[in-house]
């Protein structure tokens, strides 16, 4: 049988697993299934030719039983409203497991940023803002970067969002710049939770970091902070990094500064001085101990999971897994950080800044660290112990972690 790639039918199907081993009320768990909000739009964007093109735009809230909803817009040509649907619910499970105050959400709009101008990608934040404005705010729905959005895109949907409320709430959305009230530390914040997470599994499975390889499927935000911080913090050596267009490899290791220096000059990192050309298919299959997915889902199925050699998967993307790759993997006794364990590094910086915008007093780069660290750390030892007690996999212990606390706030508020 053909695999369901359906984010959204794979959200659910592994919320319906760890149903199972929580013998999850079956009321709880159908209204857990569902999103309990969205909208929506259509985005009319004067185009640079003088033309008004029409853009799709969705905004998930899938639940705010804890708090106000939270999560990222992402800007992709393939983008669907299943594909928010689960990122909304993996962000609802993700805050509950990194135990900070907030629900979950999601947004997106179909389109494709690598073509269209700077005036064009303006505009079109704008409108997706102006849209959204009447539903987000600091106790309402908080969004925040993702795949293709970046803090000046945050920056103008601010500005968007102050002028039509006339009142300064830096607080509706975060990762923004410094100058507008961003936290230290926020554009570095998923891949250094990450690296917490694996500092921990690493410690569990007697694997010396500074002797370990790692490979990274991704090099924007997420993938190129994770090889400069395993670099220079972690003294990792990693082998292999890759982008949309192809993937790179030197069995040396890789310098983050002479990547970065190549992408920044040819906008791919194929190419890079002293470096072998390989196909991500090839990175996912290395002989490495620690493989990073950082670009998209569905990266791990069933056709390349048992060809997989790392002893760690660190998922820094969202749901580069599939249930068939999980039962593959889980079965070779490859220890997996799920997804919304791995990057809750990201959401868990986002609400200091929140809470800095709040006080309107603002931490240091190390302070934000220290408590990311205290964060992660805690929230891995969670979901690790969940798995030995209950002998479930990582993935199932991280759910029921996380259902548990989500469906004891519907609880307590009497919802269900
Ligand atoms: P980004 O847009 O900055 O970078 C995405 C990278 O993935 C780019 O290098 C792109 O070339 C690459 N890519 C795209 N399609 C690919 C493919 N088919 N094969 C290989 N590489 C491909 O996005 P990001 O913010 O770094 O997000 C990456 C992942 O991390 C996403 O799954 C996102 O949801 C997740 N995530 C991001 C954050 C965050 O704070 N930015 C937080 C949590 C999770």
């Amino acid at each position: 049988m053909k695999e369901n790639l359906n984010p959204f039918a794979i959200a659910q199907a592994q919320l319906d697993e760890a149903a199972v081993a929580l013998h999850l009320d079956p009321d709880m768990h159908a209204f857990l299934r569902e999103p309990m909000r969205e909208f929506h739009f259509t985005l009319p964007v004067r185009m640079d030719d003088g033309r008004t093109r029409t853009f799709k735009g969705f905004r998930v809230q899938y639940n705010d039983a804890r708090g106000p909803a939270k999560g990222g817009i992402r800007f992709h040509p393939d983008e669907t409203i299943d594909t928010v649907r689960a990122l909304a619910a993996w962000m609802t499970w993700k805050t509950a497991v990194a135990d900070v105050p907030l629900g979950g959400g999601k947004g997106g709009v179909i389109c494709n940023p690598r073509e269209m101008s700077r005036g064009e990608l303006e505009r079109l934040s704008r409108a997706y803002m102006r849209a959204v404005s009447r539903y987000v705010g600091l106790t309402q729905d908080v969004p925040a970067p993702d795949v293709n959005t970046n803090p000046q895109i945050m920056a103008w949907m601010l500005d968007e969002y102050e002028v039509l409320s006339g009142h300064r709430e830096p607080g509706v959305i975060t990762g923004k710049p410094l100058e507008l009230g961003g936290s230290a530390g926020r554009s570095p914040a998923t891949a250094m939770g990450g690296l917490y997470t694996i500092r921990e599994t690493a410690q569990i499975l007697g694997i010396n970091l500074a002797e370990a390889t790692c490979a990274i499927q991704g090099y924007g935000n997420v993938g190129s902070f994770t090889h400069r911080l395993a670099h220079d913090v972690f003294d990792m050596k990693t082998v292999a990094v890759s982008d949309e267009f192809g993937g790179i490899y030197g069995a040396n290791g890789l310098a983050p500064d002479v990547v970065a220096a190549h992408l920044r000059r040819h906008g791919k990192v194929v190419g890079c001085p002293g470096t072998e050309e390989i196909s991500n298919q090839e990175l996912l299959e290395l002989d490495v101990d620690i493989l990073i997915p950082a670009a998209i889902e569905n990266q791990l199925t069933s056709l390349n999971a048992d060809r997989v050699k790392a002893k760690i998967v660190a998922e820094l993307a969202n749901g580069p897994t599939t249930p068939e790759a999980d039962n593959i993997l889980n079965e070779m006794g490859v220890y997996i950080i799920p997804d919304f364990l791995c990057n809750a590094g990201g959401v868990t910086v986002s609400y200091f800044e929140m809470v800095q915008n709040s006080y309107q007093f603002y931490w240091d780069k190390d302070l934000i660290n220290t408590r990311l660290d205290q964060k992660m750390t805690t929230a891995f030892h969670a979901v690790h112990n969940m798995a030995k007690e209950r002998q479930v996999d990582t993935r199932v212990a991280a759910y029921m972690v996380a259902v548990n606390r989500v469906a004891e706030a519907v609880r307590l508020r009497g919802w269900v």
